[in-house]
């Protein structure tokens, strides 16, 4: 069994910046980290190694600071990375990513379950997933929240929905979205972190992966952000006081004059 991992370089603060002219997140000067939804999926591949055997690789597409996070997925135990990073790729949309992943994980070949975060902390759409499942052609199952048995032919997952859960089976090769409630990520280990640090990772272009050149990048881009703006917030607030039944009957008058109750 092959489980690849697909993880993200995000930047490391809730206070994104965004260019107006190209309506792109600003990230040079920023400290990125591993999208922490990912550290659940490459804990999960690592589990499954143990507890099925198997290999573990962990691919990004991403600039070169981007092989930061894959050498921090060798420290936790992932045993092959791949950086997938080439100009042709910028600019690309969610399509567009999904599409250069597909095409690095058909060279890797002979996988069994493609395991991606439920969604990356700055783009956040959880669209990745669902498309690197149709570009591959096989079934996708996102919110993964457990993964019951694997056998040769099949996996067993249980899927976090909206106020209930479902026990799902997939045919394998499988394409799994991961939630937190699934496992409790590790900690690298120093034997981990040595290998990492000797590590030279290896880097895929265009040219690498192969594919079609209209469906890399910009051109393979068919999302355009027209605009892009901060909600204002209206910080308004009413003050109560009084005895704490006075309150509740205050709170009650001021929730009935809005409609809320
Ligand atoms: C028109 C347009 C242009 C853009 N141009 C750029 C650009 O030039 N540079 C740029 O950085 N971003 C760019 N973006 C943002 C980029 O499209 C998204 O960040 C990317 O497609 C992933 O989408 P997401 O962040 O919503 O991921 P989600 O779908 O929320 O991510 C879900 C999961 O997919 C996997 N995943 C997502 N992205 C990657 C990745 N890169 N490598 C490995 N695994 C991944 C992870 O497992 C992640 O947890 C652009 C977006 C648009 C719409």
């Amino acid at each position: 069994m092959k489980y690849v991992v697909c993880i993200k370089q995000v930047p490391d603060t809730m206070d994104v910046r965004i260019d107006p002219e190209t309506k792109r997140i600003v990230r040079e000067g920023i400290p990125s980290i591993l999208n922490p939804y990912d550290a659940y999926a490459l804990e999960e591949a690592i589990r499954l190694k143990e507890r099925f055997g198997g290999t573990t690789v962990a691919i990004s597409m991403g600039p070169p600071q981007a092989e930061a996070v894959l050498k921090e997925a060798i420290s936790l135990g992932i045993d092959e990375v791949y950086l997938l990073s080439d100009r042709a790729f910028a600019g690309s949309d969610t399509l567009a990513t999904s599409y250069t992943l597909s095409r690095a994980i058909r060279k890797i070949g002979d996988f069994s379950i493609v395991l991606c975060g439920r969604e990356a902390m700055d783009g956040s759409t959880g669209q990745v997933g669902p498309e690197l499942a149709e570009h591959l052609e096989i079934p996708v199952i996102t919110y993964v929240s457990k993964i019951i048995s694997l056998k040769e032919t099949y996996i067993e997952c249980v899927q976090l929905l909206e106020d209930h859960y479902e026990t799902l089976r997939s045919p394998l090769p499988v394409v799994i979205t991961v939630v937190k409630e699934i496992n409790e990520p590790r900690l690298p280990s120093l034997k981990g972190m040595l290998r990492a640090k000797k590590t030279q990772i290896p880097v895929w272009t265009k040219n690498d992966i192969g594919g079609d050149d209209v469906q890399f990048g910009q051109d393979g881009s068919p999302t355009k952000v027209v605009e892009i703006w901060r909600p204002e917030i209206k910080k308004e607030g009413k003050t109560f006081t009084g005895e704490s039944d006075e309150l509740v009957e205050l709170l009650i008058q001021e929730l009935k004059k809005l409609g809320v109750i």
